[in-house]
């Protein structure tokens, strides 16, 4: 069993790769049995991953501001306490994000997307829920800003989403006990720093995902990614360790649930 642990069930277009439903039914079809379908704006998002995740079984979803939208007038608006209150208003609602900052695209002014991340630290602190984490070319500003709100207290729960950062983030993410989830990237031949990176995260704190439709792993690079997808990333990576493809979906299953664990509430 795997668990596409981020993906963009609603970014997908319908005429490139079928409905949700279809893309859930592949998925299930090759072995990935759950995933967590990601909110980049809150303002527009939350109704229809409401509506994807309540009519199939084991699919979540996660409620937040993605760094590119954290200059937006509407989600600027909302509060800390309304957040909180949507969060706790679905049962399926298992994470917040995906947060962070993204100074590589710079799509917000850095200011708002400081400010954006703060905010949803609070969200997970008070939730008690994992925060997911957007991070690009802006390593030193996320671990800071985790550490000066309170966010590395060993308690508050933290997923490095789609992790392609330094060795430098990569260290201090293990060493605070964050959870690291690798994306399709690691599968990209040119990638060995990435690859590197992933042989030294201990493995119960690693995480896979597709992040799709974005960045589909060999052999289906340059293609609309989807969640079946999440098996090529799996199969490379169990590689990387020297263990069996079954061994890692195992283990990236239960940490799963572990960080998750909203989720089993839900499970079906
Ligand atoms: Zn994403």
């Amino acid at each position: 069993m795997w668990i596409d642990s981020h993906c963009h069930l609603n970014h997908i277009k319908i005429e490139e790769a079928g409905s949700p439903s279809d893309l859930i039914k592949r998925a299930n079809d090759n072995g990935v049995d759950g995933m967590v379908s990601i909110c980049c704006r809150i303002s527009e998002e939350v109704d229809t991953l409401a509506t994807i995740a309540n009519g199939h079984d084991n699919v979540w979803f996660s409620i937040g501001t993605h760094p590119h939208d954290a200059g937006n007038e509407k989600e600027k608006a909302i509060t800390t306490d309304e957040i909180i209150a949507l969060v706790n208003r679905y049962d399926k609602c298992v994470g917040v994000g995906e947060a962070g900052l993204d100074y590589f695209y710079d799509n917000a002014p850095r200011e708002d997307q400081k400010e954006s991340f703060i905010k949803q630290i609070n969200v997970a602190k008070e939730t008690g829920l994992p925060l997911i984490i957007h991070t690009r070319d802006a390593e030193e500003d996320t671990i800071q800003i985790l550490r000066d709100n309170g966010a590395c207290d060993g308690k508050t729960k933290i997923l490095m989403h789609c992790f392609s950062s330094n060795g430098t983030l990569a260290r201090q993410s293990i060493d605070e006990g964050f959870t690291l989830s690798f994306s399709g990237m690691a599968t990209f031949k040119k990638n060995t720093g990435l690859q590197d990176i992933i042989r030294s995260v201990p493995l119960n704190q690693i995480l896979v995902e597709t992040d799709a439709p974005y960045l589909a792993p060999m052999p289906h690079r340059g293609k609309t990614n989807e969640p079946a997808y999440v098996v090529h990333t799996g199969q490379f990576i169990a590689d990387l360790y020297n263990i069996t493809r079954e061994e890692l979906a195992q283990k990236t299953t239960t940490n799963f649930f572990n960080l998750f664990d909203k989720a089993n509430k839900t499970l079906k």
